[in-house]
């Protein structure tokens, strides 16, 4: 099985819970929604086996810092053998924390579940795109008992309904320890107005663009 990559680089997190975190990234190319904003149309950088991606990720990791957090994320890392992949990387790389970045689309799938039951998975972070998919297709997502994780952070895209999250929120945090909202857009008001009614959400900056980093 080859993986088709997009990148795989050391930087900083800039979204989300472990925002300011180093991490190792691994950007697998693919998707299957299309984000008008989305910047993954580029074809990938080369094709790789899982145990080329871990060789790979283990040269990125800093002396001394085996227990580095690495983000499998896209693309759409769903829609390829991440369950190889990710016990690849766990197995070769057991100090490592490994995270994996999705749509959502796939989360109710056992076999994710499973892997982050079990611990081989570390952390799912969870984005659906409001605004992108229906909004009918959103709420499938928000009362299917099976669709949980980590962190869940939805991007506010103005054309998306927010009342969703506001209706949702309540039963979601039962299924996730993290709610977050991010804007799309550099106009933060509606985000912040929005956490301030609704304080079982939080904001989400893209700090990376902030200070200017991959
Ligand atoms: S879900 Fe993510 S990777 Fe897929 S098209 Fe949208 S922004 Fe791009």
């Amino acid at each position: 099985m080859v993986y088709p990559v997009s990148e795989i680089f050391y930087s900083l997190q800039g979204e989300g819970y472990w925002t300011g975190r180093a991490a190792i990234f691994l950007r697998l190319w693919g998707c299957n929604l299309k984000c008008p904003w989305c910047d993954t149309h580029v074809p990938p950088r080369f094709y790789c086996s899982a145990d080329e991606v871990v060789k790979a990720i283990s040269h990125q990791i800093p002396h001394d810092h085996s227990d580095i957090l690495v983000v499998i994320t896209g693309g759409e890392p769903t829609i390829h053998k991440y369950a190889e992949l990710v016990t690849a990387l766990h197995t070769s790389l057991p100090m490592c924390m490994i995270a994996m970045e999705t749509n959502g689309t796939n989360l109710a799938r056992p076999v994710l579940q499973d892997l982050r039951q079990s611990n081989i998975l570390n952390w799912i972070t969870v984005s659906p795109k409001l605004g992108v998919q229906s909004d009918e297709i959103i709420e499938s997502y928000f009362v299917d008992s099976k669709w949980c994780g980590d962190e869940l952070k939805v991007v506010l895209d103005p054309n998306g309904d927010i009342g969703l999250l506001r209706r949702y929120g309540p039963m979601l945090r039962h299924r996730f320890r993290h709610l977050y909202i991010q804007p799309l857009s550099e106009d933060f008001q509606p985000a912040v107005k929005f956490v301030k009614e609704n304080p079982l959400w939080r904001l989400s900056v893209q700090m990376h663009k902030v200070i200017s980093i991959a």
